[in-house]
């Protein structure tokens, strides 16, 4: 009998689960230098060419795969490959830097690719900086043969399992099957990670910040409970009973919730509070619907992106968001243009580590430089406009410039879509999310140019306090109710109202019924989050008091202490729906 073993976390998706562990390694990116003696130099250059060999016949087999399964246009990335694996000069160079400084071939592989990848992504050409991407995935793979492993993703794991890893990156939860993945811990992370809010869409139980767990065996009978950041390695009968117990009455409460859905969302006294779902891909419109949402508030099409090898084409991205607006109607759907940067790579944009990633070429500066990428979202958006009610939103607008340069590619779409007589929705709403601190800063002068603001608090919280929204180490800096917020949070909201616009708030703030309070007290029109939460914010607007709200928040303007704040909104959430928390 195992002795059971508790490991604490920060708690980011709700739920318990029990099953087998399933430790995940994807490969480690620089593999050890190991020093070798002048004789072994030829012995590895033939590991080299053994392994570039038996790259070589799995991207043609690879190649061959896709090519008949998918198509030649998705199989050309591989003939990219192929390209590197018979560049002469790249293995001219790997073999001198053996003989050169005496280390293994893998080593000697990595610097060199290395080395090439930087300088080709440093280029203007997006054509060089592709193939920047293209030397990063075939390193890998040629190391992996290299050291004799076969590749690993989340794809692989073939029965039910709860995950444990050091890190996900997006494009690994963009792999998640659900029926397959049972939960997931990582050691890194924060509540408004990607990866978090991927598990709270994905409505599965998940930890982060869980330090030493990849030292649990492989196949260990482990539970998690995503409401507390529990995770419990080989637990005794008399936990199993205790956590039965708790899964009953979380059950009974949800049963209550799912009998609001056809409910309204006013408060007590007769405020409504628009309350809409966010969602990460098109399939997520059904859960959406299902929790009662008024429409989409923050569709982030990064997913769609992050999930393939290649870039999604107009006609893909179009039946995507028509999909999502037709099963919406009659209510609309926010579909935010392009956020990727951040903790969000792809590997084809941004084949090299940024210093900064968060400060860096995200989102819309992507866009705005990118503009084939751009425009070809612009219109399969304009496009699916006719297929519902569809309003457009830019993310990380950072000043005036920035959104005038973003409309005016958008109204050069709307013009080639009318020279080639392919209808959409001519009054299709445009707004933006206030997320830098600037934009909130100058909302004013920014209201005066789109029809709605939505507060994206998650990177708001960030950059405002300059605590980086994924490092748990800093995780208690990290603090949405700190005045600062709240005072940007407030301009915002008094810019909207003054040019007669709506604001909402689409981060996770929004989907925190601890902050329900003080949003509706803040003023704010509408809510959008994680469609697993959505019912819980319900409740929690329908038994507030607006006005009541509205002294609360006019106390947490005058306050100067964050923790006092939330303490002061959980005290009246608490007060009005305990027995949600
Ligand atoms: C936000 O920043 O609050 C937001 C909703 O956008 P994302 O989480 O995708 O950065
Ligand atoms: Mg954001």
């Amino acid at each position: 009998m195992k002795s059971e073993q508790r490991f604490q976390g920060v708690a980011v998706s709700p739920g318990i689960v029990r099953g087998l562990a399933y430790i995940y390694r994807p490969d480690e990116e620089l593999p050890p230098r190991r020093s070798i003696k002048e004789a072994d130099a030829d012995g590895e250059i033939a590991r080299l060419h053994d392994a570039l060999g038996n790259t070589r016949r799995q991207i043609i087999e690879l190649h061959d795969k896709v090519k008949a399964s998918l198509g030649a246009s998705d199989a050309e990335i591989f003939e990219a490959h192929l390209m590197v694996v018979e560049d002469g000069v790249l293995i001219e160079e790997v073999q001198k830097t053996i003989r050169r400084d005496l280390c293994n071939a893998e080593h000697a592989f990595q610097i060199v690719a290395q080395r090439y990848a930087k300088s080709l992504a440093a280029l203007e050409d997006p054509y060089f900086r592709e193939r920047a991407a293209d030397i990063h995935d075939i390193a890998r793979r040629i190391t992996r043969n290299l050291l004799g492993k076969t590749t690993t993703t989340l794809a692989d794991i073939k029965s039910p399992h709860i995950v444990l890893a050091h890190n996900l990156s997006p494009s690994d939860t963009a792999q998640i099957d659900r029926n397959i993945v049972l939960g997931f811990c990582t050691e890194v992370g924060g509540k408004t990670s990607h990866t978090a809010i991927m598990a709270r869409s994905l409505n599965i139980p998940a930890i982060v910040g869980l330090h030493q767990i990849l030292a649990v065996e492989n196949g260990a009978d482990i539970l998690i409970d995503g409401y507390s950041g529990l995770l419990i390695v080989h637990p005794t009968d008399a936990t199993l009973f205790q956590y039965g117990e708790l899964q009953h009455s979380k059950a009974k409460v949800e049963q209550q919730l799912n009998e609001l859905r056809e409910t309204d969302s006013t408060t007590r006294d007769g405020t409504h509070i628009i309350l809409s779902a966010n969602i990460e891909q098109p399939g997520d419109i059904a859960q959406a619907a299902a929790s009662g949402a008024q429409g989409v508030g923050l569709f982030r099409t990064e997913f769609l992106y992050l999930s393939g090898t290649t870039l999604p084409t107009e006609e893909e991205q179009f039946a995507a968001y028509c999909q999502v607006a037709a099963a919406a109607r009659p209510h609309a759907v926010i579909i935010r243009t392009l956020d990727l940067g951040g903790d969000k790579l792809h590997a084809t944009l941004h084949p090299v580590a940024e210093e900064n990633p968060f400060l860096g070429w995200r989102a819309i500066r992507v866009c705005l430089e990118r503009t084939d990428i751009f425009k070809t979202q612009l219109r399969a958006i304009l496009r699916a406009s006719t297929c519902g009610s569809i309003k457009l939103m830019f993310p990380m607008i950072s000043g005036i410039a920035e959104l005038r340069t973003a409309k005016r590619i958008l109204e050069e779409c709307r013009a080639e879509l009318r020279e080639e007589k392919i209808p959409f929705d001519e009054k299709m709403e445009v707004g933006i999310m206030i997320e830098v601190p600037s934009a909130a800063i100058i909302a004013d002068l920014l209201a005066k140019e789109v029809d709605f603001f939505s507060l994206g608090t998650n990177d708001l919280v960030q950059y405002t306090i300059a605590a980086d929204r994924g490092n748990e180490h800093i995780a208690h800096l990290y603090e949405p109710t700190h005045p600062a917020v709240l005072r940007l949070i407030k301009m915002t909201v008094s810019a909207a109202h003054a040019a007669d616009i709506w604001v909402g708030v689409c981060g996770e703030m929004g989907g925190d019924i601890t902050l329900t309070p003080l949003l509706i007290g803040l003023g704010i029109d509408e809510i959008s989050c994680g469609s697993a939460v959505l019912p819980r914010v319900k409740r929690a607007v329908r038994s507030l008091d607006a006005a009541a709200c509205r002294r609360l928040a006019a106390d947490a303007l005058d306050c100067d202490s964050g923790s006092t704040i939330l303490a002061r909104s959980e005290a009246v959430a608490r007060a009005h729906y305990g027995e949600l928390f």
